[in-house]
């Protein structure tokens, strides 16, 4: 039996036409957006409900300390780097990680991708100037093309296809890589084992050490390691592009209600959290649970007008509140934050995404990030939840699996000069393989502080 949806649930999904909505392309050719929407309705969606039902109650976990979240990936993903080996190098980064903090925090670790849908950006200025000619600003593959061309940065609706089947092919190899051996848990444990024993990282084989004795402990219990083949591994992306993402938004037949199906979990960026817009009527509408970015001009009271219109009912799981406060600003701003989210009592998971607060300029000109300031947020965000008793719920990083490098420091010390060396991202710089697998690490130190 289906259960035939509301008539004024689906009216309402469409209420965002008639509010302001930030970051949003002027599309040249309407018809043409038109046709695209309606066959991106027509096609299959990428994810299931249950599956994103099954997410809400792993980040309700991690609200209440169950479980920990660890969100990954590149800023902005990019159709041509959809390839097997990118996928496979950010898959492995964040299995390897999520092994190192499920030790680290002894919880069950909910893996999730900025991937397979991560393709629209917001941006702080809509043109972009060079020599004297001005074009819109790159948005995202979603919407234009990263090449300072008219024809390139002209947004163009075909790209809305491009991003719905590149982020189908992107799933299937995700799940194709988590459910077919290649994510047990003896293999990531020996790419980690070839992580620390590089001298770089001596200062982790400690740890790595006891990761080893752990394993060898649990096999000599006889754990049934084959159940240990498989991992649940999520998809995300922020939910900006909203002509993307209400023709992907399915009616589940189980209840009636609408699911954004484009990912399992969306969330509304810094810039498009404004109380009266578009994003946050449309994601009010949709069952799906939901990051918000908290930057360091939220208040209490935005964070509770956020619950209201987003989860009055205080459904557990439904809101995680991604905080990206800075390194110098998170042991300052954020405790009043969770201090008044607290006493109002409704549940949210608290994430610190430790990178969109600690964006530099390099001497050399490189947007970038040092990664002795992502520790610290990190750092300043456990100290917080610690001092007030309540829960750190996970973390939000931005990623490849490959040897970039963008960001300042780690272990192997990329310096200013550095940067030019492999610097690839089209918008914010990433952590590396290698740093990725560093924060995993540090984050177990802090954690046995
Ligand atoms: C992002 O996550 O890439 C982003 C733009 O973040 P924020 O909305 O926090 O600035
Ligand atoms: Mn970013």
């Amino acid at each position: 039996m289906s259960v035939e949806p509301d008539p004024q649930v689906l009216a309402g999904l469409d209420a965002w036409r008639g509010l302001p909505a930030g970051q949003q392309p002027q599309w040249p050719d309407r018809d043409a957006l038109e046709r695209v929407s309606s066959r991106l309705a027509a096609l299959p969606p990428l994810v299931f409900a249950g599956e994103s039902d099954a997410l809400r109650g792993h980040l309700a976990a991690a609200g209440r300390g169950e479980a920990f979240l660890l969100q990954g990936g590149d800023c902005a993903e990019t159709f041509a780097e959809a390839t097997a080996d990118n996928i496979r190098n950010k898959i492995k980064t964040i299995l390897q990680m999520a092994v190192v903090l499920t030790y680290g925090a002894s919880l069950p670790v909910v893996k999730m991708g900025r991937m397979a849908g991560q393709y629209a950006k917001p941006r702080s200025s809509d043109a972009e100037t060079r020599d004297g000619v001005t074009l819109p600003a790159f948005r995202g593959d979603i919407i234009n093309g990263f090449e300072f061309t008219s024809e390139a940065r002209t947004p163009d609706p075909q790209r809305l296809l491009e991003a719905y089947h590149t982020s189908a092919s992107t799933l299937n190899l995700i799940r194709a890589f988590t459910t077919g051996g290649f994510a047990s848990l003896l293999r990531v444990h020996e790419w980690n084992r070839g992580f620390t024993a590089n001298p770089a990282y001596s200062r982790y084989e400690e740890i790595a050490s006891e990761i080893d004795r752990a394993i060898r402990f649990m096999a000599a219990c006889g754990a049934d390691f084959d159940a240990l083949r498989t991992v649940d591994f999520y998809s995300s992306h922020e939910g900006l592009l909203l002509d993307y993402e209400r023709p992907l938004t399915r009616i589940d037949s189980r209840t009636g209600l609408p699911y954004d199906c484009s990912a399992h979990f969306l969330w509304i960026g810094e810039r498009t959290r404004q109380l009266d817009g578009a994003h946050v009527d449309y994601f009010s509408r949709v069952q799906n649970p939901l990051g918000i970015k908290l930057g360091p001009t939220s208040t209490g009271d935005d964070a509770l007008a956020l619950i209201d219109r987003l989860n009055p009912s205080g459904e557990p799981g439904r809101i995680t509140f991604i905080t990206r406060m800075g390194a110098g600003k998170v042991r300052d701003l954020l405790p009043a934050l969770v201090e008044k989210v607290t006493a109002d009592g409704r549940p949210v998971t608290w994430v610190c995404d430790p990178m969109h607060g600690n964006g530099i300029t390099s001497a050399t000109g490189y947007k970038t990030r040092r990664f002795s300031d992502v520790m610290d947020e990190v750092a300043g965000f456990f100290e917080v939840h610690r001092a007030l008793g309540t829960v750190p719920g996970g973390l939000h990083i931005e990623l490849t699996g490959d040897d970039v490098t963008e960001v300042l420091g780690g272990s192997e010390e990329i310096d200013d000069e550095g940067l030019a060396r492999r610097y690839e991202t089209l918008v914010d710089p990433r952590l590396n393989h290698q740093q990725s697998l560093e924060l995993a690490f540090q984050v177990v130190e802090l954690l046995r502080k």
